[in-house]
Order: C-alpha cells, then structure tokens, then sequence
C-alpha cells in the first residue's frame, strides 16, 4: 500500500515536471502568426530573456534566448561590461541554477522525449563524465571568446542545435527570400542538428549534458540557488541510490551536472531528498550528498 502510494507520488511528480516542460516551451513560443508567416516577433518583450534556451530567431519566440543575448552584448560591448545580460542570468541562476534545465527549457524536454524512444541506451560512464566538461569549452570559446575577438555569435553561428530547429528551419521554409540565401554554413548547422537529435536517441540530454554553454552557466549557481533540490543529512545514509539511479553525469545531488529534475526524489528509500527553499537563513547542509558514484 505504502509502495503504490510512492508510485502513485513519484508518477504525479514526474508529470507535474512534464506539464511545467511543456507549458513553458508554449509560452516561450507562443507568437503563432510567425509561423504561418515566416517572420520574427519583434514586440516588446522581445527585450526581456526566456531562462532556458530558445531561439530568438523561432517565429513564435516572445522572447529572447539568454545565451543569444550574451553573445550579442558582448559582440558589441566594446569591451564595456554588459551589465543588464549579466544582471538578467545572475539572477535566473541565484533563483533557480539548474532546475531551469530540467523545468524550463523546450530543448531540454525535446531531448527527454528522444530518449523515451526505445533504444539500446548508453549508461553514463567514464567517459561521459569525461565529455560533460566539454560544454564548459564550449562556454568558454563559442560564447565568451569568439564574441569578444571575431565578433560574431560564435554559438549560435556555428554550434547551435536549437537555433537550426527553431530558428533557421522554420524560417526557411516559411520565407522564400530567406531560403534563397542559405549555404554551406546552414548545411553545417543542420548536420550538428541531426547529429544532436541522434545522439539524444541513445544517450540521454546528450546536447544538455556535453555541448550546452547555458547549462555550464547555471551550473556554477546549483549548490547555491535559492530554490531546488535539498538533502536531508539527518536522514542520509550515504547509500549512493540517488546517484546510481541518475541519467546524468551527477557524483551528487544538486552538483553541477544536477538538473534539479526530482527523478531521485522517490528512489531515495530515507526519503531524504525535497523540494524547496535553500537559501539564506536555511542551514548549509540543504544541496549536501554523498559522493558515491558507478
Ligand atoms: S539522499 Fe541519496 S545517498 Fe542519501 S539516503 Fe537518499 S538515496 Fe541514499
Ligand atoms: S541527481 Fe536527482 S535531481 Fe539531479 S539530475 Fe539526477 S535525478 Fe535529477
């Protein structure tokens, strides 16, 4: 009876984490006349950044990207600190760090969704854990470093998977001027973007756990965001069954490869692991776990 009653909890979880993926992807998209006309929205709060990543680009985008709007400020920051970009990401970060990943970005529930497909998949391992710094490169170069020196979007130009998807594809095909202009580097884009979606096939969040530079951003808030997930050190027994049981390349809970998704909440048998409030005035030991890993 207990037993159902976990089930019955971890499975209202899991799909109240579902409807926020998606209700959130349809506000960040919400501007259905682009798509039919193959044009950007350019209202107001196209100022204002979504969390997670979505293209600015995407017809139905009400929104801007915050990786898309980091790179432009400091293309053309000449060097000033871009001081509303930064403010605009501390601020999603301090709040929320990575459960913004696992609640509040489209690309994110695209890739669960591949990953629900029956596939042999593969396990993390060594070397998964190995290609999770990846995306800290990525960060580094793409979106600090190729912005500043070249002064082109270096992600979004070259790398981005979202942007092919949500920008660039749907453009094109809407909008015959646009198509007339694409070359080699949409070629590229669109080989990234296969490669990506196939990966996520086999290996879960696969783009989310090696390439994306936004994840590697709200990384470094996880252990100190206001909200997420807490450990209970008194309950505790340092078993490792939350960690062996992740998909990601987690050594703890709410480390930096934590997407605050929950998935561990109902596998935890000391009931240790919630929800909620982890900021100040709340004892250290709420994003604490053991180290236990494969
Ligand atoms: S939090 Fe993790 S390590 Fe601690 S008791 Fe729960 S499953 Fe085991
Ligand atoms: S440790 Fe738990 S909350 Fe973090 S990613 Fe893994 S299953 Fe999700």
């Amino acid at each position: 009876m207990k037993e159902k009653g976990n089930r019955t909890g971890r499975a209202l979880r899991l799909s109240a984490r579902r409807y926020i993926q998606l209700i959130s992807a349809v506000l960040y998209n919400c501007n259905i006349k682009g798509f039919a006309e193959g044009t950007i929205f350019k209202g107001a709060t196209k100022g204002l950044c979504a969390p997670g990543l979505n293209c600015y680009s995407c017809p139905g985008a009400v929104a801007a990207c915050p990786l898309g709007s980091l790179q432009s400020a400091l293309l053309s920051s000449k060097y000033k600190v871009p001081y509303y970009i930064l403010g605009t990401l501390l601020l999603f970060g301090l709040f929320l760090g990575r459960a913004i990943c696992g609640f509040l970005c489209p690309f994110g529930l695209l890739q669960e969704l591949l990953d629900r497909i029956p596939t042999k998949k593969i396990k993390k391992n060594r070397v998964t854990r190995l290609l999770s710094k990846l995306k800290y490169i990525v960060l580094a170069v793409f979106v600090v470093i190729i912005p500043l020196v070249k002064l082109v979007p270096g992600f979004c130009k070259f790398i981005c998977p979202a942007g092919t998807l949500e920008g660039g594809i749907p453009l094109a095909l809407g909008n015959k001027d646009i198509r007339a202009l694409l070359g080699a580097l949409f070629s590229w884009k669109v080989f990234v973007l296969a490669a990506v979606l196939l990966a996520c096939l086999f290996c879960y969040r696969a783009f989310c756990r090696f390439l994306c530079p936004l994840g590697a951003l709200y990384s470094f808030f996880n252990p100190i965001s206001f909200f997420g997930l807490r450990v209970d050190k008194s309950k505790c027994t340092n078993c490792g069954v939350c960690v062996r049981s992740c998909k990601m390349d987690v050594t703890r809970v709410c480390g930096g490869e934590c997407i605050q998704c929950g998935e561990c909440i109902g596998k935890c048998p000391e009931k240790a692991i919630s929800f909620g409030y982890k900021g100040p005035g709340v004892k250290s030991d709420a994003c604490a776990a053991q180290k236990n890993q494969n």
